[in-house]
């Protein structure tokens, strides 16, 4: 578990903030369907979104933004706006 999901927990609950057995009814279910929000692993590109190859050098003319893009989080979602943040900053210095 990451420090950012047991943020999103009840600090007071142990040990874990987000586990805790449910005894109080009403007892309502829901079924789940695992979905794709987006992605945090992409393409490499430099600071203007030009896409680089894997030795690391430029593509001519091929350039990524978004979810296509390598995130500057390698991987991990940091936080709200971890995707449109960096999806609106490098699309804009692609443009
Ligand atoms: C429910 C939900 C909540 C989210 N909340 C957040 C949040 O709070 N903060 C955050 O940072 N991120 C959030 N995200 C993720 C964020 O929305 C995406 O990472 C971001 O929108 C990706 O932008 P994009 O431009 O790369 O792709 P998209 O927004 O998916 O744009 C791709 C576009 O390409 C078009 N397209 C596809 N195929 C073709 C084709 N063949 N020809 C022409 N056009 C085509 C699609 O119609 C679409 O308009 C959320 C995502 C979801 C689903």
């Amino acid at each position: 578990m990451t420090a950012y999901s047991r943020r999103l927990g009840d600090p007071t609950h142990k040990p874990n903030p987000n586990l805790a057995p449910l005894l109080k009814p009403h007892f309502y279910a829901v079924r789940i369907h695992a979905g794709l929000a987006c992605t945090s692993l992409g393409l490499e590109a430099d600071a203007d979104g030009r896409v680089l190859d894997v030795s690391g050098m430029l593509i001519p003319v091929l350039y990524t933004a978004g979810i296509d893009m390598n995130s500057p989080f390698k991987g991990a979602y940091l936080g709200a706006d971890a995707n449109l943040g960096p999806s609106i900053t490098f699309g804009y210095r692609a443009a």
